[in-house]
């Protein structure tokens, strides 16, 4: 990172906290129980978030100070105590008013490429855009069964960190074994095995695990540690951050 913008992110972070933007940060589901220094740290990364990276309105919505602070408290969730370049890749997040459809393509049965449209909640792209459908962010929860598309969504953009979206951000030395005999054995592991698991809709590959465990820990850690204790406590270590503690205060 080059010493301007690390001096210019020093600035905007002692910048005073906009008193507008106090009260929309209780609509992120997290946020009240989180201990007030990681709030101050949160509203610090907020700052920072909101003056690096563009939001763009779809669909005739349109993308007031609430939506952007709402969303990028919650992307933000992901870079506390840790060192952060803030997803470097990202330039711009796009918000649609409420789901949307979309037209995928992705590889079928046979090596035969499927075509189609489908309803989604929110994507990530590897190119600097993330897209939001607003109801969704709104619908976000901390709790049994709670999802949060944006720390979905923005744990692809932790995934790219390395520069691609394989299953793993940049980590620090002591997790690189770890992660390789705890993550990624558990993603195969899951594959193969019959047995339900939270972790379900996140087998397609990697990108989509991580990014799903990352969600669970941050939306419903107690499913994510009931069944899979040492994921759980990898992403923690990650993190430094027990999310299932924080509930539990709740
Ligand atoms: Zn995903």
């Amino acid at each position: 990172m080059s010493a301007f913008r690390r001096w210019r992110r020093s600035r905007l972070a002692r910048r005073p906290f906009p008193p507008s933007w106090e009260p929309l940060l209780l609509r992120v589901p997290i946020y009240p129980w989180l201990p007030p220094q990681d709030q101050v740290e949160l509203r610090q990364h907020i700052k920072i978030f909101l003056a690096e990276k563009k939001f763009e309105a779809a669909a005739g919505f349109e993308v007031d100070e609430g939506v952007q602070v709402v969303v990028a408290a919650n992307a933000c969730l992901l870079l506390l105590h840790r060192e952060t370049d803030y997803f470097p890749f990202l330039r711009t997040v796009v918000v649609y008013p409420t789901l949307y459809v979309a037209r995928y393509t992705r590889p079928g049965p046979a090596g035969v490429v499927e075509e189609g449209m489908e309803v989604r909640a929110g994507e990530s792209w590897p190119l600097g855009t993330v897209v939001l459908a607003w109801d969704a962010v709104l619908g976000a929860g901390f709790g049994p069964g709670a999802r949060n598309v944006v720390v979905h969504e923005f744990a692809h953009q932790l995934d790219l960190e390395d520069g691609a979206m394989q299953g793993s951000p940049v980590l620090p030395p002591e997790l690189l074994k770890p992660w390789q005999e705890i993550f990624f054995a558990e993603y195969e592991r899951l594959r193969a095995s019959p047995w339900p698991t939270p972790l379900a809709l996140g087998l397609a590959n990697p990108a989509e695990f991580f990014a799903l465990s990352v969600e669970l820990f941050f939306s419903d850690p107690q499913s994510l540690k009931q069944h899979h204790p040492a994921l759980y406590q990898l992403l923690s270590r990650y993190f430094h951050q027990d999310s299932l503690a924080l509930l539990r205060r709740a």
